[in-house]
């Protein structure tokens, strides 16, 4: 399989410069220029902007199931786009970027599921 140190060694990005939602590490700089507030007050925007895109996305699918609205699978994937940016945020917010994000949570369920301990409770099964 290539990976990206691959294609960092073959000069891959010398030819060809990824675009932010192409490769994560570059999405969370372009996600912290977005950010316009600062210290304690960007914390609590930031989490209660995620808190806020995923209740659009549960209200975008509510609004399909009780309603029949149009609501298109489109506006679902736009705020959940919305999700994926105030996650970076507080990843960013943290020090850490989406990579390390996404790295941990696919370590943290393949170990989970190669012990079989998907299901059940607790953070840290
Ligand atoms: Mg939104």
């Amino acid at each position: 399989m290539i990976t990206e140190d691959d294609l960092d060694l073959f000069g891959y990005y010398e030819i060809y410069e990824p675009k932010p939602h192409e490769k994560p590490s570059l999405y969370s700089l372009w996600v912290e220029k977005k950010i316009i507030t600062a210290g304690q007050a960007r914390l609590i925007e930031n989490i209660l902007g995620l808190v806020g895109e995923a209740g659009e996305v549960a209200e975008k699918i509510k609004k399909q199931i009780r309603d029949s609205q149009k609501v298109s699978d489109e506006d679902i994937m736009k705020e959940l786009g919305d999700v994926v940016f105030y996650a970076t945020a507080l990843a960013n917010f943290y020090g850490r970027d989406l990579s390390y994000v996404l790295e941990m949570n696919v370590h943290k369920l393949d170990d989970r599921e190669a012990r079989n301990k998907i299901k059940g409770e607790g953070d840290n099964r």
